[in-house]
């Protein structure tokens, strides 16, 4: 969890190099459906072009649905959902039924101006997925793929006004996600602050990680 451009789907690839879970995220998931030309896609564009979160009942049914396909034997790494207390409410119950623990709630902070700074500038491979950002992480080929050699695209979210509305969700509706979690005696919460250079990041995390997998045995 943390508020968009914190890093979460950058530390995600890193968590899922490391540890081998299966990735889902709400916005890959959801882009993918909004990209298909499906009725349910036309819903989601009006939401998410402005910034909004798309309305729980969507989510939960979207989610619910990945979380039940794709319960690897390594573990799944949620991100971008839960986003709301609904949301975690029906994941907790979800977990519960199919009598899998939720072991960790990795939250990644950093400040508003970094935050814009960063979304601002931030490209992605729309064939693998890669990310990249014109100041702190260029491609070597300007606007090129390293990977793949696809023509990196901005997302339509990512204008300032945009991002300015979607911290104003994230503050009302989704840090009180947080709180949620801190509750509960069974599940960890580790929260590392996302300001610094990526790979330090993710060094941190993996290592916070590790330690607790130790302790899970
Ligand atoms: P993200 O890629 O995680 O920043 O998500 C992009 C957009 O997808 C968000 O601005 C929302 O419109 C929508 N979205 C993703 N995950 C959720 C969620 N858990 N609840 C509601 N809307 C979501």
């Amino acid at each position: 969890m943390g508020p968009p451009g914190a890093g979460k789907g950058t530390q995600a690839k890193r968590l899922v190099d490391e540890f081998g879970m299966t990735h889902l995220s709400s916005g890959d998931i959801l882009r993918a459906e909004r990209g298909s030309g499906s009725d349910l896609g036309r819903q989601l564009a009006q939401y998410m072009d402005a910034g909004g979160l798309v309305p729980d009942p969507i989510v939960v049914s979207v989610m619910a649905k990945a979380v039940s396909q794709n319960h690897s034997g390594r573990g799944l790494l949620l991100d971008g959902f839960p986003r709301t207390v609904h949301q975690a409410q029906a994941l907790d119950e979800q977990l519960a039924q199919a009598g899998k623990p939720l072991d960790a709630v990795v939250v990644i902070t950093a400040d508003e101006g970094l935050i814009i700074e960063r979304i601002t500038g931030r490209r992605s491979c729309p064939s693998c997925g890669r990310v990249y950002h014109v100041r702190f992480m260029p491609p070597r080929r300007e606007a090129v793929c390293d990977a793949c050699g696809t023509a990196l695209v901005q997302r339509e979210d990512d204008s300032e006004a945009v991002v300015r509305q979607r911290l104003a969700n994230y503050n009302r509706q989704t840090e009180p996600v947080i709180g949620h979690y801190r509750q509960r005696k069974d599940v960890q919460v580790i929260e590392v602050d996302g300001g610094g250079e990526a790979g330090q990041v993710a060094g941190q995390l993996i290592q916070r990680l590790r330690r607790l997998q130790e302790h899970c045995g």
